[in-house]
């Protein structure tokens, strides 16, 4: 935890953290070792975490990274961490995200961005560590902590990971519980880790996972032994290539590493076969609807009475239009308005209805392909390596929304998906592999995970 500390220290240059609670860390790590001396470890024992501060931390500011959440300290702690402090684990601080999970950059953080420890070679360009939990990869590939709470509503856990070349796992809708995390858009959001290993973030996912009576979401299964099925292969499996992820201008590199990872599969004794998808194209489109109108309603609770900021107007109305404007940043704002109008009464059955019933269609799509017996989906988790900072999104925000095409759809399915590092582009940054499951099937994902690693 110590040495956690220094590295954080001298790594704020990065920002992914935006607040570090060295105090509670070495206390919790006193507490740690004072178990481990007495034979009485319990199995994540000592080992130094970081939260992305879209968790309630318990007398811990917590803030979504929006300045509409400025000065908030929760009264409780989310189940997610609950659950991995009482393994043992050790909180080394909070960490950055996009404002509310929204977007792919974390460039929309009150905090400002957070920059990636990679660089191309040959350039000095800061990169983008992907969003929304930007901090969380990039401190697990700075070092900076040994593993990270994250949250995926439409990619969040697996986009950051792909662009660090860490492990990013969102689990099935439902295996963890969602209470005491800031809510985005409830029908899609789940946490996950972000982690160095395969294995390391199949050690985390248990601690994390569980059913929890707060969220009616989560659901009453044994949480299993996820570490036991890293080192367990490919052999037999079967392996789904869909075609309608070879989208149109998908550039050659991305191109190669898929088909190496299905090499490494099949050289692993895995039965690779090609399967089709066919509502694909619609996951990006109906997701902007789903997510926004989601995050319209979530967001209709920061009214300046009940949480954080406050600003004063000459009546109720206006104290709620001055307090909005001021606290949400431009992205949230967009996402605010164009949910807002797509639930509205005379178009919601041209979108939001509409999307929905895509929504039936992606997942019935899912269920068909493993109903031919295939064990687990193989695609790349995004169309490119990291970008630069101030590349995209700021001028165009469909660009941005553009970097989700591959991982959206597992999140409007409610399935779980992990992104694995498993090469690097021609300027040396590390590209990622996505393995969708069967739902509640994360074991094969660790276990066709640490094969292609
Ligand atoms: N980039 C997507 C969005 O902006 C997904 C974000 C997320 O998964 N939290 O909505």
């Amino acid at each position: 935890t110590g040495a956690y500390l220094e590295a954080m220290e001298a790594a704020r240059a990065l920002n992914a953290y935006v607040l570090e609670t060295p105090e509670r860390a070495l206390a919790m790590a006193e507490a740690a070792d004072a178990r481990l001396a007495r034979g009485e470890a319990r199995p994540l024992e000592g080992i130094p975490l970081g939260v992305k501060d879209l968790f309630c931390t318990e007398g811990v500011r917590t803030t979504a990274c929006s300045r509409i959440l400025a000065d908030f300290v929760p009264a409780y702690e989310s189940t997610v961490t609950s659950q991995l402090w009482a393994d043992g684990a050790v909180m080394l601080g909070k960490l950055n995200n996009d404002e509310f999970a929204m977007g792919s950059s974390n460039e929309t953080s009150a905090f400002g961005p957070v920059v990636s420890p990679w660089r191309r070679s040959g350039s000095d360009a800061p990169l983008v560590p992907g969003g929304s939990s930007g901090g969380s990869a990039a401190a697990v590939a700075a070092r900076l902590c040994l593993g990270a709470t994250a949250t995926d509503t439409g990619g969040s856990i697996r986009q950051p990971a792909a662009f660090t070349g860490t492990v990013g796992i969102k689990p099935t809708y439902g295996r963890c519980s969602r209470w005491g995390i800031v809510a985005f858009a409830s029908s899609l959001d789940q946490a996950g880790p972000i982690a160095r290993t395969v294995r390391d973030s199949a050690i985390l996912l248990s601690s994390m996972a569980g059913l929890d009576r707060r969220d009616t979401t989560s659901v009453d299964l044994p949480v299993p032994h996820f570490e036991a099925a890293v080192g367990r292969g490919v052999a037999g499996l079967t392996i789904g290539i869909p075609q309608e992820y070879r989208v149109a201008g998908m550039s050659g590199e991305i191109e190669d590493l898929w088909q190496r990872g299905a090499g490494w599969l099949k050289a692993a004794g895995a039965n690779v076969v090609e399967v089709s998808l066919p509502h694909t194209k619609y996951a990006l489109p109906a997701y902007y609807i789903v997510a926004p109108a989601e995050a319209s309603s979530n967001l209709a609770r920061y009214d300046g009475v009940r949480y954080g900021l406050r600003v004063p107007g000459r009546d109720i109305v206006e104290m709620y239009e001055n307090t909005r404007a001021a606290g949400f940043g431009r992205e949230v704002r967009r996402r605010i308005m164009i949910g807002t109008y797509v639930l509205s009464a005379g178009y919601y059955d041209a979108y939001y209805l509409r999307a929905q019933k895509l929504r039936s269609l992606i997942k019935r799509d899912f269920d068909a392909v493993y109903a031919q017996g295939v064990d687990a989906i193989l695609t790349p988790a995004t169309p490119s390596a990291a970008f630069a900072l101030g590349e995209k999104g700021a001028a165009d925000p469909v660009e941005m929304y553009l970097n989700d095409i591959f991982t959206v759809t597992v999140n409007m399915a409610g399935l779980p998906g992990i992104a694995v590092p498993a090469g690097s582009d021609a300027q040396g940054l590390p590209l990622g592999l996505q393995l969708i499951g069967k739902p509640f099937d994360e074991e094969t994902l660790f276990a066709a995970g640490q094969v292609i690693e």
